[in-house]
């Protein structure tokens, strides 16, 4: 399909469990417009996973069914967007591979990321070959594709940067542009907090999940936290700090979001109220997105087709970037003759 730009985005999620709303909000309403205006490489990067959870690898593989469920039904098309796993298409570790021999150690080690992660996780051993390397694996996953355009949040610009300096490495060694250096495309990123007021993640069990039923949901929104200054009825409110109002700008028409912003300064509205006001505009714009995932539930073979086939277009550009990378590193083999 024509699109208005030619140049490619790639974009990966880590199969470690279900897909919350932060996800949902967060990462595929973006990757719905640019797949309309990009050539996009959507990617189950399961093999990411596997650097924090190579002890349990179980979560990894029913987590792809999962989150693709998950991408089709929020509306990743698979005739915009190349759809695949990133295990099924080698050439990534390959490139990986020819990319670690010209990258220094100490690049690595001074990601940002690396040492915070380490740091925070007590429980697993990151003390890995695996997890030192996994920004170079990412730099990998776009350099494959000849990516100009990596959508991330300002947490990730670190590991852009770092792609663009091996990169710029690989063509001053081999003298050649094949590899293009990417350009973070920086996202608004809505900023979804969890029922307890912190960022919406798994690790903190705050979540609201996309497969949770209506019930469920409805049962965490009433639980969540809302302004914790106010502790009465009467009480004013401050929106600003409630996670339910960041809802509501996401869901709420305009005039009501108006409406419940001034309503809550004033305690004209009480929290209760406040949220079976949310969870009717959240239900109907989750309802398309709920029965397109029953459906998709009952027939996973559409997903494992839509895999298979986007595995197969993803390999196809890879392994002719392979093609080039070898033959400029001086390393095609004899196959070739
Ligand atoms: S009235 Fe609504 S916006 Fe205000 S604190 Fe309560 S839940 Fe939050």
């Amino acid at each position: 399909m024509t699109k208005p730009h030619k140049e490619v985005v790639v974009s990966g999620m880590r199969p470690t469990g279900k897909l919350h709303l932060g996800h949902f909000f967060g990462v595929l309403k973006n990757w719905r417009e640019l797949q309309k205006n990009y050539i996009c490489y959507f990617f189950v990067a399961d093999w990411h996973s596997l650097t924090t959870e190579y002890a349990q690898t179980e979560v990894i593989q029913k987590s792809i069914t999962d989150i693709v469920i998950d991408w089709l039904a929020a509306g990743i098309n698979p005739d915009q967007a190349v759809l695949f796993v990133q295990s099924q298409v080698p050439e990534h570790a390959e490139l990986h591979l020819l990319l670690s021999m010209i990258t220094p150690l100490s690049w690595l080690e001074r990601v940002p990321s690396y040492k915070e992660l380490k740091q925070e996780n007590k429980i697993k051993d990151l003390s890995t070959y695996g997890f030192l390397g996994y920004p170079l694996l990412q730099t990998s996953d776009v350099a494959i594709y000849k990516a100009k355009h990596i959508p991330v949040g300002q947490d990730q610009v670190a590991h852009i940067e770092l792609a663009r300096e091996i990169i710029r490495r690989f063509a001053h060694l081999y003298s050649t542009n094949i590899l293009l250096e990417p350009r973070a495309l920086l996202t608004q990123g809505a900023k979804i907090l969890g029922t307890d007021g912190r960022k919406m993640s798994k690790s903190y069990d705050n979540c609201v999940y996309l497969s949770d039923s209506v019930e469920t949901a409805h049962k965490k929104f009433m639980a969540y936290i809302t302004d914790p200054q106010r502790m009465r009825r009467q009480d004013p409110g401050n929106p600003d700090v409630c996670p339910i109002y960041g809802f509501h700008q996401l869901v709420t028409p305009l005039g009501q979001v108006e409406e419940i912003n001034k309503g809550c300064r004033s305690a004209a509205i009480g929290c209760v109220d406040c949220k079976k006001n949310l969870l009717t505009h959240l239900n109907a714009s989750l309802e398309e997105f709920r029965d397109k995932r029953k459906a998709l539930e009952k027939n996973p073979k559409v997903v494992y087709d839509i895999l298979k086939e986007g595995s197969l277009k993803a390999s196809k550009v890879a392994a002719a970037t392979l093609r080039e990378v070898r033959s400029a590193m001086g390393m095609e083999g004899y196959a070739s003759k």
